[in-house]
């Protein structure tokens, strides 16, 4: 470990879990939250609060951002008093928010004007990958940054692959974020049909996890399909905005419509905030 200076910026739920590890590595962090409570948990681990995101910027070497969406990620980096309004030259800022490729370009544009490096690195895994330090990590942007990142990438995923150029990552994540979308929305339809043929939920979901079309995803989501309950490890609101990013940026397949319609639906009937598993609920009610 070397004696860099972290900062990280979104403590939310994926946030919280990596910077975490950041600091349980060893390095010097210093961390902002817009909701600036959520610091407290991290601060009596040893981090620091830092006074803004400009002086967090001025501080500390490489800064981390893990928030909501593309404006939440523009308005951090633009804002008057935002990361790049007194940044020195010679600083990586890196991304590992959900964005559509085109605003990783133009966030590396931006840090371009401002002689600063920038990496698109947004993740695979929900919060339990994040606390493990295991999740997948796919970077854009150049290769000296990338090498630069790789020692801090190493202690938040199990796997870090440098996939080419600026909104490089971000392109395989809303890739990878379109399987997520079709697959947990097959296995609350199969669940359905089952319990509507009067097979057991339980029981059918130990016939898709036990086969060759069970994946750690049926496995993760079993537990709140049998319970009924859906604390949001991944947001639903999040997974409709990762469809629209992924049409944004060129998907067009049969599936990609009427996932978006069904994650759309479940959002407008309240369940935002729930899980992305939730949508068992809402296509349960729409029967
Ligand atoms: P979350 O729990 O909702 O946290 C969102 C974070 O963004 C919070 O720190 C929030 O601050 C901040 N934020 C929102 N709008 C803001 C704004 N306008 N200005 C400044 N800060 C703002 O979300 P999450 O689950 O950690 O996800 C974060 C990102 O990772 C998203 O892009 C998501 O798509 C992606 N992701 C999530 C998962 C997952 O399983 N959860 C997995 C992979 C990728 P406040 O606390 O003040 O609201």
């Amino acid at each position: 470990m070397s004696n860099l200076k972290i900062g990280w910026v979104g403590l939310g739920n994926m946030g919280n879990a990596m910077a975490a590890n950041i600091l349980k590595a060893g390095y010097e962090l210093q961390v902002f939250n817009r909701s600036r409570e959520k610091e407290k948990e991290l601060v009596s681990a040893g981090a620091v609060s830092a006074a803004g995101l400009k002086e967090l910027a001025r501080d500390c070497d490489i800064v981390f951002t893990m928030l909501a969406d593309d404006n939440a990620v523009k308005s951090v980096y633009e804002d008057r008093d935002g990361l790049l309004s007194g940044i020195d030259e010679g600083k990586l800022l890196i991304d590992m928010s959900t964005v559509a490729p085109a605003t990783s370009v133009y966030l590396a544009g931006l840090c371009q004007s401002h002689a600063v490096s920038f990496l698109d690195a947004p993740v695979s895994g929900s919060v339990q990958p994040a606390t493990e330090g295991t999740l997948i990590i796919m970077v854009g942007g150049e290769s000296e940054d990338y090498s630069q990142a790789l020692p801090l990438f190493e202690v938040l995923g199990k796997l870090s692959l440098h996939l080419g150029g600026h909104g490089a990552g971000s392109s395989a994540k809303v890739a990878i974020n379109y399987l997520l979308a079709v697959q947990t929305q097959a296995l609350a339809e199969t669940v359905l049909f089952a319990q509507h043929n009067g097979i057991d939920k339980e029981r059918m979901l130990q016939i898709v996890n036990e086969g060759a079309c069970g994946n750690k995803m049926s496995q993760l989501k079993t537990p709140s399909i049998i319970k009924g309950l859906f604390p949001a490890a991944f947001a639903l609101k999040y997974i409709v905005k990762d469809l629209k990013l992924a049409r944004q940026a060129g998907l067009d397949a049969p599936l990609a419509a009427p996932v978006l319609e069904t994650f759309s639906g479940a959002m407008q009937a309240g369940l935002g905030d729930e899980d992305l598993m939730a949508v068992v609920k809402y296509l349960d009610e729409r029967k």
